[in-house]
């Protein structure tokens, strides 16, 4: 890695989420230059099972000759998070509660101590919404994901508000049916219950609604929501 700030330094990205572990290097304006993902293993009980794939994702980033010009990391996971603690708890991954994964992270051989920020994934999502994509130039905006689950981030008076956890504006998790279905939160009849492409897909083949044949997409969709249905936290 490279000392912080020198020219032509890149930052390793590393997104956390129930359904894959993605990592990226990217330049200090946002572009994109090395890509790869993993599959989440969402159904580990063991907290490095999981943490095992994040490795493998520093480990292909590392392999790229242009990591020798790394010298920070980012890392935007599933919530909740505790960014004053660097630990995270995502409700889709069941074996880490309070997990320390900026510590983690840090110790890697090929972080070897470099600075580690953690950010929830919709408020990181919303970062680069603000800054490149579509709620550049608004002074407030609300951005909200819908992937495995449903996540949002807040940009108030012109900057990102991740709140003194990180979870402000983490919309997911609200009650929007008061009869609904338990939730692995706890709570019952979450949004994200409701709208996650996940619930979106089991309610899909609920109403009879089956992938073509041939169709990854469709075919992944209808996978998801069998293992959904099949009583995986979703
Ligand atoms: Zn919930």
């Amino acid at each position: 890695m490279s000392a912080p700030g020198e020219n032509g330094s890149m930052i390793a990205a590393i997104d956390i989420g129930g359904t894959k572990i993605a990592g990226g290097l990217v330049a200090p304006d946002g572009t994109l230059h090395h890509r790869t993902e993993r599959p989440t293993r969402r159904r580990a009980t063991d907290p490095g099972e999981v943490f095992a794939t994040v490795t493998e994702v520093v480990a292909d980033l590392a392999a790229d000759p242009r990591w020798a010009r790394v010298d920070r990391v980012g890392v935007g996971s599933a919530g909740p998070v505790d960014i004053a603690r660097g630990t995270v708890s995502p409700v889709n991954i069941g074996a880490w509660r309070a997990f320390p994964v900026v510590a983690e992270v840090r110790a890697l051989p090929q972080v070897a101590g470099a600075p580690v920020a953690l950010g929830g994934d919709a408020v990181a999502m919303t970062a680069a919404e603000h800054w490149r994509g579509a709620a550049r130039g608004f002074a407030n905006a609300l951005c909200l994901v819908v992937s495995t689950g449903v996540g949002a981030g807040l940009v108030l008076d012109g900057r990102v508000y991740p709140g003194p956890t990180g979870n402000a504006g983490h919309l997911g998790h609200i009650t929007v049916d008061l009869e609904g279905e338990p939730c692995p939160c706890g709570s019952r009849g979450c949004l994200e219950r409701v709208a996650s492409g996940t619930a979106i897909a089991a309610w899909a083949l609920d109403q009879g609604w089956r992938a073509p044949a041939g169709a990854p997409s469709g075919a992944t969709a209808a996978a998801v929501a069998d293992s959904a249905r099949a009583g995986d936290p979703i």
